[in-house]
C-alpha cells in the first residue's frame, strides 16, 4: 500500500524529520487560505500516488494566495498518469541550494535493508542511477542491530557532504530509518533531501510503500488508504481476500495456490497466449469468492478467453464450479471458458459443468493449449 506525500512526511516528521510547514487541500479555496497563512510564497503539489509529478505539471511555485488558488485549481483539474488529482498539498516554499537523495529498501540478495543515496537527487535520480551509478551509494544496515552513527558517516563521506550538514543529515536518516522499521514499509524515500538557502535539511518530497501482509498490526497506516486511489478490481479483490495483479494481456485465469497461478501463465505464454492476470483465489475458497473472482476478470475490455485451472484440496472443485455457475448468471460470460479440474469432488464438479457450454481439459498443458486457441 502507498502513502501519499502529505501522509509520509507527517510520519517522518514524527521520527524528527523536518518537513516544511503545509496543509491539504481539496478546492481552490482552501489552498488560498492555506497559502495565506504560510505568508504567501508557496508549492502547490498534487498528490497522486505516481512518481514524476513535477515533470508532469503537477508541482508549481506560487508568490501569492492569489496564485496559489489559481495554480490550484489548475492542478485539481489535472489527470497525473490516468490519476484524476483530487487533493494539493500547500507547502511554505523553500530556497533549494542543493537537493539529495535518500531512501531505504529491503535488498533481498543480502537480506538487509539497504539505504541509497545521492548528491545528484531531484527529478532526474532515475537519470542519474543510469548514465552516472558511481553516483548513487549503498550503505547496508544489520537488522538486528539497526541503523549505526558509523553508517551514517560512511554514507556522509561517500556522498562528500559538507561536515556542517553531518548532525543533521545523521538525525533525518535515523528518523527516515525509525520511520521504515516502525511502519513495517518496503520503501521510505525523500527526494529531494534538500539543503536550502540557510543552511537547514528539509525533507521537500516523501514516499512510503508499506508491506501489506504486516498492516494488519498498524490500524492507524491501514485507515490512511486512500480508495480514490485504487482501481475498482483492486478494491474488489481485496474485499474478497483474492490476490490479484492486472496484466497486459488476453487471458483470464483463475486458479488456487499462488504457485499453481504463477505456473499456469507461464504455460499460457509457452502456448503462445498472454495471461489478462494473476489471480489466485487461495486454499478453500468458497462459491462467493469464486464468484467475485469471475466478476473481476470479465471486467477485462481486453478479455478473450478464460482459463479455470483447479487443483482440489482443501478447495472442493464442486464449490468452484457452483461459483462459476452463479457467475455465469449473474455477469454474463460471453467469452470461451476453459475448465481443467483435479482433486476433491472432482466428478461432481465436472457433473455441475456438464451442461454449462465450456471446454474442458485434463492436463494443463491441454487447458493452455485450448485456452490459447480459444482467444485467438
Ligand atoms: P515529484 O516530481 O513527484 O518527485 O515531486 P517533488 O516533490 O520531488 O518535486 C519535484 C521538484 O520540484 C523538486 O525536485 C524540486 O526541484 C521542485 N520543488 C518542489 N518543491 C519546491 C519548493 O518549495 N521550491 C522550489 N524552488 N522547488 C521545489
Ligand atoms: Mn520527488
Amino acid at each position: 500500500m502507498k502513502l501519499h506525500e502529505y501522509q509520509s512526511k507527517a510520519l517522518f516528521a514524527r521520527h524528527g524529520v523536518p518537513i516544511p510547514k503545509g496543509q491539504v487541500a481539496s478546492t481552490a479555496t482552501e489552498a488560498r487560505a492555506i497559502a495565506q497563512e504560510l505568508g504567501g510564497r508557496v508549492v502547490v503539489k498534487s498528490q497522486v500516488l505516481v512518481g514524476g509529478r513535477g515533470k508532469a505539471g503537477g508541482i508549481k511555485l506560487a508568490k501569492s494566495p492569489e496564485e496559489a488558488e489559481a495554480l490550484a485549481g489548475q492542478i485539481l483539474s489535472m489527470t497525473i498518469k490516468g490519476l484524476p488529482v483530487r487533493k494539493v498539498l500547500v507547502d511554505e516554499a523553500a530556497d533549494i541550494r542543493k537537493e539529495i537523495y535518500l531512501g531505504i529498501t529491503n535488498d533481498r540478495s543480502t537480506r538487509r535493508p539497504v539505504i541509497i543515496c545521492s548528491s545528484e537527487g531531484g527529478v532526474e535520480i532515475e537519470e542519474v542511477a543510469r548514465t552516472n551509478p558511481d553516483a548513487i551509494v549503498r550503505e547496508y544496515v544489520d537488522p538486528l542491530i539497526g541503523l549505526r552513527d558509523y553508517n551514517v558517516r560512511n554514507i556522509a563521506l561517500a556522498i562528500n557532504l559538507d561536515r556542517e550538514h553531518w548532525k543533521a543529515f545523521s538525525a533525518i536518516a535515523m528518523g527516515l530509518y525509525q520511520t521504515y522499521v516502525d511502519t513495517d514499509a518496503t520503501l521510505a524515500e525523500i527526494n529531494p533531501l534538500v539543503i536550502n538557502g540557510d543552511g537547514r535539511m528539509v525533507a521537500l518530497d516523501g514516499k512510503i510503500d508499506l508491506d501489506d501482509n504486516a498492516l494488519f498490526r498498524h490500524g492507524d497506516l491501514a485507515e490512511m488508504r486512500d480508495l480514490d486511489e485504487e482501481s475498482p478490481p483492486e478494491t474488489e479483490a481485496r474485499k474478497y481476500g483474492l490476490s490479484y495483479v492486472k496484466l497486459d494481456g488476453e487471458i483470464g485465469c483463475l486458479v488456487n495456490g499462488a504457485g499453481l497461478a504463477m505456473g499456469t501463465m507461464d504455460i499460457v505464454k509457452h502456448f503462445g497466449g498472454e495471461p489478462a492476470n494473476f489471480l489466485d483465489i487461495g486454499g478453500g475458497a468458497g462459491a462467493d469468492k469464486v464468484t467475485a473472482a469471475l466478476r473481476i476478470i470479465v471486467a477485462e475490455p481486453r478479455l478473450k478467453a478464460i482459463l479455470i485451472n483447479i487443483f482440489g484440496g482443501i478447495t472442493r472443485c464442486d464449490e468452484v464450479a457452483r461459483g462459476v455457475i452463479q457467475a455465469m448468471k449473474e455477469v454474463g460470460i460471453t467469452v470461451p471458458m476453459v475448465v481443467r479440474l483435479v482433486g476433491t469432488n472432482e466428478e461432481e464438479g465436472r457433473r455441475l459443468l456438464a451442461d454449462a457450454q465450456m471446454i474442458t481439459a485434463t492436463s494443463l498443458a491441454d487447458a493452455a493449449q485450448k485456452a490459447v486457441a480459444a482467444a485467438k
